[in-house]
């Protein structure tokens, strides 16, 4: 892991559940965060949650008229499943099996519905760029360090189909571009470098300071 990833994990979040990325680094696997993020890997199973790559791979399809109803369909699983998980804070449609170009993500306690979405602009430049720690319900049990925007613009259908334009910024931009990876199937294992416990007990503050040197 290079020494400037390193150094950056302290200030970024945590995409497994919404603490800060230092709270959740010197806990994780041993902590509340672990535990829920656990607790959401098997309820995960529960749902189906789909974790066969050759199935996350694939490229998804806008929402027109002629596939509206499946996407209907799409909406109110993707809906029921994220508010059933506690600690996740979002869900793409090929997550369930549906190629459909959809995902939810937990915004401003609620559930925001995401149809054909484009990112219209990356408002604040590369050298904002951030290091988001990340796991992801497809791929159990693991977590791994993906560069992310830390301020991005973006355009999509509500769940009522009319368009919409946001800025999204930090976290919630992390879950967008999270989110929108699935959808181009795109996994966190394809830009992001995993992070790796020698052992499941917490990471005392000395292994800490060796880390960030
Ligand atoms: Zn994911």
């Amino acid at each position: 892991m290079s020494e400037s990833l390193i150094a950056n994990i302290n200030n970024n979040h945590c995409c497994c559940c919404d603490k800060s990325n230092k709270n959740c680094y010197n806990d994780h696997h041993s902590c509340n965060c672990s535990e829920s993020s656990k607790h959401c890997y098997e309820k995960a199973k529960e749902f189906n949650i789909i974790t066969d790559e050759s199935v996350l791979r694939k490229k998804c399809e806008n929402i027109t008229s002629e596939n509206q109803k499946l996407a209907i369909e799409c909406i109110d699983k993707l809906k029921h499943i994220l508010s059933s998980l506690d600690h996740a804070v979002g869900l793409a449609a090929p997550q369930l099996g549906y190629n459909l170009k959809i995902f939810c993500m937990k915004y401003n306690n609620d559930i925001l519905v995401v149809v054909n979405p484009v990112i219209l602009k990356i408002i604040k430049p590369t050298k904002y760029l951030a290091t988001s720690y990340e796991g992801c319900l497809s791929i159990p049990n693991k977590s791994y360090i993906t560069i992310r925007h830390t301020k991005i613009q973006v355009r999509f259908q509500d769940e009522n189909f009319k368009w919409q334009e946001k800025t999204f910024k930090n976290f919630d931009a992390y879950i967008f571009q999270h989110e929108y990876d699935h959808i181009n199937g795109v996994l966190i294992k394809d830009h992001g470098e995993e992070i790796v416990f020698e052992n499941e007990n917490k990471i005392d503050t000395k292994e800490e300071k060796n880390l960030e040197q």
